[in-house]
């Protein structure tokens, strides 16, 4: 029989209980015993759901009180010595490397953390010593929740991250030179050791993740493949389902040699299905595989019908007992269930399926092809009548949009002259100093901004109360723009609750969830709003607070939007149409409040960009390149309908663009603001050597801590740009938005940034 399986489960709760919990026990206000008795209702809770929905394989130790990777790292005792030196309790000392630790005495800062592959999910990056040894936990982690489940009366399939992709995944610590790869031999044993425990415990089988298969890989990290898997395979160690996901692992199937003695390979066919044939056919004459057919990454419905096509033909190749049907990822990246909404619009409401919808997905499709589609009849039924009314829903066929789509001309993506003659119309236009100041875009979120919006959210108050509670913070912001003496102002983002929300409702085509988190990192979660349909903006979005901006400023006013590609990453887009015409969509909006705002007085506009780069396709080469092309010709279009004399801006939370440095110019943009100020001054190099020439203001400082620069420090920083960049190239502005400071530090900080660029100016 084909049986039914998840990867992974997400761990937050249906109310994101572990995040409180988490958050309790930091604020010293829950015993960490009631936060591990909390963790455990929430694993037992967890198992259930999958258990009663009929799942025949559930995960165990896919649960982690705040990143998995970090929980190998201390599985492995690759803590460094900074934070075991700490003496703290096992899980402070997990904690402390997830988001360090200042207390007591002991004051370490935590691990880098980094975006788990194409999701908005961030892992710990494993950081290794030269001469790095490791060795197992007592009372490992995955042993103990496995044993937890089964006294539960639960058998599990424990999940592990492998240790090619563990190590792969990481990186020497600061000062080390160690290359994580060669720690593989060391590795391995502790692994074994491990797998020996498990198997003691009674697992049978155990899924090893090996993401990094669907990236290129360099040679030694193939090769690594053979050795680890020769020793984590054989007889006294539970049999291994090696999963997959994210991509397709067509381009190292050479591999396949190594991995031969695995019982199963696992393979996401929501995002390649076309891998199905070619791995299929390399698998070895026992082996399994497991297919991945439904969506651990979005909210989508699955389709049972294509779905089941796809499982009915890898059972056609390979038998109805080497077949596993699964879910594509874990379901981490999904929010917990659809039963916590209740505010959702009916019609919408039936397209959706969150992690507990899902579970139950794999169940039907694997009876469906175990026992024949009449054993799920009605289930099949409904979900086709579901699938049918998406597709020929008003909201997914706004004849509108399309027409509008279709009528778009090359010509629409470009400005109508060149930077220089821009360049020269803006000069004249907006006044501006060299090194001209601004910030970009946020002011402080105070307190006071949040209760009145609540309030109004509420309706405690009315629209014109909040209104004016708006206008009265844009005074106020401005009049404190005028102190710092400024050169481009903006108006301070108080209306705004989130950057792609806030426009999200304020478009045709979107839902939103009042329930729907998933984990972002750590205790964080985000709530994604919903691409549903065709998008398009019914009434300008922001021209009535930007125009109310500028009439009681002086000096220009900026006005601030997120970019297309931003609103469609930082969403759950559609799975029905590709996401370069949901981010055309998203650019024929906001170019309709490009030319508003313009045709308002607003003739500097900034449109924020900050996903761009996490869109990249994991490989590189044509996919890739067929991304960027749709990514930046919705920029473009975004942007291209103002006059030369109206400045365009765009702002990027990172300044790494070696890779894509060719996209980056393709914008267009007159000026870039980037994140510089914590990374290297060379990255600018980049723009130096490609002879970039428009305008660029690199982060001069660091927002994300309430430190204040002195004004030498951000004087040897321009010092430092302009060795790469030209004195009537740069602008001075801070890294990034200021909502999460404090006004205190923001007034210091904002004064020796501007006096710092006064000084340039004298000076050149
Ligand atoms: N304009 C936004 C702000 O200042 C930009 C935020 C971002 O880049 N993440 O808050
Ligand atoms: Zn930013």
């Amino acid at each position: 029989m084909v049986h039914s399986s998840v990867l992974g489960f997400p761990r937050m709760g249906a109310d994101r209980e572990l995040k409180k919990a988490n958050e309790a026990y930091w604020a010293g206000k829950l015993s960490q015993e009631d936060l591990v008795k909390e963790a455990s209702r929430l694993r037992l809770e967890h198992w259930k759901i999958q258990k009663d929905a009929g799942v025949d394989i559930i995960p165990s130790n896919d649960f982690a009180f705040y990143d998995h990777l970090l929980d190998h790292i201390q599985l492995f005792n690759a803590v460094p010595e900074r934070y075991s030196s700490a003496k703290l309790s096992p899980l402070d000392e997990y904690f402390a490397m997830g988001r360090g630790h200042q207390k007591d005495g002991v004051d370490v800062p935590s691990l880098e953390m980094v975006k788990w592959f194409d999701s908005n999910y961030h892992y710990v990056k494993p950081t290794f010593q030269d001469g790095q040894e490791f060795k197992l936990a007592s009372n490992p982690k995955p042993v103990r929740d496995f044993k937890e489940a089964k006294e539960a009366g639960i058998t599990t399939r424990p999940v592990l991250v492998g240790p090619v992709s563990f190590l792969a995944l990481g990186k020497a610590d600061r000062n080390q030179s160690v290359d994580p790869i060669s720690l593989l031999e060391k590795l391995l044993p502790v692994y074994v050791e491990l797998l020996q425990q498990l198997k003691e415990a009674g697992a049978e089988y155990v899924q090893i993740d090996e993401p990094v298969l669907v990236f290129d890989l360099e040679q030694k990290v193939k090769d690594a493949f053979k050795p680890a898997y020769e020793k984590l395979t054989g007889s006294g160690l539970p049999k291994l389902v090696l999963a997959t996901y994210f991509g397709d692992i067509v381009h190292n199937l050479d591999v396949f040699p190594s991995i031969q003695n695995v019982a199963a390979v696992h393979i996401d066919l929501v995002r390649n299905p076309e891998q199905l044939e070619t791995v299929a056919s390399k698998l070895g004459s026992s082996q399994a595989l497991s297919v991945g057919v439904v969506d651990g990454r979005n909210i989508w419905k699955t389709n049972f019908k294509n779905a089941i096509e796809i499982v009915e033909s890898a059972v056609q190749k390979l038998g109805k007992d080497r077949v596993i049907v699964a879910t594509s990822s874990s379901l981490l990246h999904t929010p917990h269930s659809l039963d916590s909404e209740k505010k959702l619009d009916e019609e919408v409401r039936d397209w959706f399926s969150f992690a507990v919808q899902k579970v139950a997905e794999v169940v039907v499709i694997a009876k469906a092809v175990t026992e024949g589609p009449a054993s799920v009849r009605e289930a099949l039924e409904a979900n086709a009548k579901s699938m049918q009314a998406r597709a020929t829903s008003k909201r997914t066929n706004v004849q509108a949009v399309k027409d509008r789509q279709a009528s778009v001309t090359p010509e629409q993506h470009e400005r109508k002259s060149e930077f220089p003659s821009r360049y020269a119309q803006q000069k004249e236009h907006l006044h501006l100093p060299l090194f001209p100041t601004t910030t970009i875009g946020s002011f402080p979120q105070t307190k006071e901004i949040r209760i009145q919006r609540n309030k109004f959210t509420k309706g405690e108050i009315t629209p014109e109360e909040y209104e004016r509670f708006i206008e009265k913070e844009i005074e106020e912001t401005i009049k404190i723009q005028d102190e710092l003496d400024l050169d481009v102002y903006v108006h301070g983002e108080p209306e705004r609750n989130d950057m792609v929300q806030y426009f999200g409702e304020r478009l045709d085509g979107y839902a939103f969830t009042t329930k729907g988190w998933v984990q972002s990192y750590g205790s964080r979660c985000v709530r994604p709003p919903i691409i549903v349909g065709d998008i398009s903006r019914p009434a300008p979005m922001t021209v009535k607070e930007s125009k109310y901006a500028a009439s009681v400023s002086k000096k220009p006013m900026k006005g601030m939007l997120t970019g297309p590609i931003t609103c469609l990453r930082w969403s759950f887009p559609r799975d029905d149409v590709h996401q370069s015409v949901q981010a055309q969509q998203l650019a024929l909006a906001l170019r309709d409040e490009v030319v508003d705002l313009e045709a308002a007085g607003i003739y500097v506009i900034q449109v924020d960009e900050p996903a761009l780069r996490e869109g990249l396709p994991l490989r590189k080469g044509i996919e890739r390149e067929k991304y960027l092309s749709w990514a930046v010709d919705s920029f473009k279009l975004s942007c291209a309908g103002v006059k030369d004399s109206t400045q365009i801006h765009s702002h990027f939370c990172y300044s790494e663009f070696q890779d894509f440095f060719h996209a980056i110019a393709a914008l267009d943009a007159d000026v870039l603001s980037i994140e510089n100020s914590k990374s290297d001054a060379k990255l600018l190099k980049v723009f130096e050597d490609k002879e970039y020439p428009r305008h660029i203001g690199p982060g001069v400082y660091d927002i994300h801590s309430p430190r204040v620069p002195s004004e030498q420090e951000i004087k040897d920083r321009v010092a430092d740009m302009l060795k790469y960049l030209k004195p009537e190239q740069l602008w001075i502005n801070p890294d990034c938005g200021l909502k999460t400071r404090q006004w205190k530090e923001t007034k210091a900080a904002l004064i020796n940034m501007v006096n710092a660029a006064k000084y340039n100016r004298e000076k050149y």
